[in-house]
């Protein structure tokens, strides 16, 4: 029996719909371009999710969201929770970046410590209603990181592809949860290509987000949330670091159906931020609004995208064929918003800026949206009336390497009071 408001998968390419199946992946027709997009009956869901029902849900957690989710009402859920994350006001760094208010949303509380969690959740609870105990990915890291946490807390065996370049602590966290992990001697896009050939070879449940749509789904809790607790006082624009574009396009997923429940009344831009040397998406981007066709974009039109070799300390960006191009543009495009990229100098200087404005301390991609508002609002994007929400979208311990790199070095003392004295005295010296 169905469960679920789901009434079909399209394809983001040629719109064939198809009905829910195990192992659907990607369009029939279109093979791997044609990433399917879930559709649900939303009259249905209005019913189980509104605004009175979530006032009276005291599920603190993305379950709340189940009417809209791809996933059966007596699905066994991961017991690894997924709390509603906060949103912080940074009214000192709003002002000095001339913005009328500046929000920061911490995805680095999440279980494993970043946005991941939220699609690794949909989907060992997807493959473990599928009846599947092997669940594989390929990873930049984070996805990685978060399935092999969410398997063990389900009992299913994870089968983990990364780059041999992924940040110590990000491989750390797989080997502590149990994945077997294989460290590819290559690029994340090469990591990407074996993982799906070991996936489809040995019969494996494949969360890859770019072709598994139910990822995606996950994802989009964010923007239900952003929706939920910002409801009347929604952001102007929402900045997302954009490497496969799946986040980006199920964050604008959410907030579309916040409105289309009417918990909300509007949808804020959606600001996509790319690394300078990881950039294909925000160049194809803007070469289509060259030709004035953004606003329609179909996925399908005039601009090509270029893959290119990615260069970026923001590893979790750090993607130079991205799977999920055209979900991106579309979503960006729905909003009126825009691409940016910006150098790993402004990614690097982001860190320590948001960390001291607001005690949330963000990985490279993470302090990447940051950046990417600054860039932004200097280049006219933004304007000095608007209000902006940044999703940091990892926590900073995941790779302390890189933000070692953007903070000077603590004061070495012997164990004595003088020794202590004498810095502070340097310091009021040199003020
Ligand atoms: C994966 C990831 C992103 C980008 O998500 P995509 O779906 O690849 O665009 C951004 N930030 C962090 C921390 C990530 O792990
Ligand atoms: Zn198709």
């Amino acid at each position: 029996m169905k469960t679920s408001a789901v009434t079909g998968l399209r394809c983001v390419r040629c719109s064939r719909v198809y009905e829910e199946q195990p192992d659907l992946y990607t369009c029939l027709d279109c093979g791997i371009a044609g990433i399917l997009d879930i559709e649900y009956d939303y009259d249905r869901v209005r019913v189980e999710l509104n605004g009175e029902t979530l006032a009276s849900n005291r599920d603190a957690n993305i379950w709340r969201y189940l009417p809209v989710l791809p996933i059966g009402r007596n699905a066994r859920l991961p017991r690894l929770q997924l709390s509603l994350t906060p949103i912080y006001e940074a009214p000192a760094l709003a002002r000095e970046l001339g913005l009328a208010g500046l929000l920061i949303k911490d995805e680095g509380r999440n279980p494993t410590g970043s946005f991941k969690d939220r699609a690794s959740a949909i989907g060992v609870t997807r493959a473990t209603e599928l009846g599947r105990t092997t669940i594989s990915v390929a990873s930049t890291g984070n996805a990685a990181s978060s399935l092999a946490g969410f398997a063990a807390s389900m009992g299913l065996q994870a089968f983990i592809f990364v780059p041999e370049t992924a940040p110590e602590a990000k491989i750390t966290q797989l080997l502590v949860y149990g994945a077997t992990v294989f460290t590819v001697r290559g690029s994340y896009d090469q990591a990407y290509y074996l993982a799906m050939d070991a996936a489809q070879a040995f019969g494996w449940y494949n969360r890859n987000c770019a072709i598994n749509a139910y990822l995606v789904e996950g994802k989009k809790t964010c923007g239900l949330e952003i929706g939920e607790q910002l409801r009347d006082n929604l952001p102007d624009v929402v900045a997302v670091a954009v490497g496969d574009g799946c986040t980006i396009a199920g964050i604008g997923k959410g907030l579309v159906e916040m409105k289309e429940l009417g918990i909300t009344d509007r949808v804020p831009r959606l600001l996509g931020v790319q690394a300078a040397g990881a950039a294909p998406i925000a160049t194809c981007y803007r070469q289509q609004q060259s030709y004035a066709l953004a606003p329609t974009f179909q996925g399908s039109a005039a601009a090509t995208l270029v893959p290119v070799e990615a260069r970026t300390v923001a590893d979790s960006i750090a993607v130079g064929q991205p799977r999920n191009a055209t979900k991106a543009m579309r979503a960006v495009a729905a909003t009126g918003g825009d691409f940016i990229t910006v150098s790993d100098e402004q990614i690097l200087a982001a860190i320590p800026r948001l960390a001291r404005a607001t005690g949330v301390f963000a990985e490279p991609a993470g302090a990447a949206a940051l950046a990417g508002v600054i860039a932004a609002r200097a280049a006219g994007l933004i304007g000095s009336h608007e209000r902006v929400l940044v999703v940091a979208t990892g926590n900073g311990l995941k790779d302390i390497k890189s933000a070692r790199k953007a903070v000077g070095q603590p004061h070495m003392v012997a164990p004595h009071l003088a020794d202590v004295r004498a810095v502070l005295m340097a310091m009021a010296a040199s003020v």
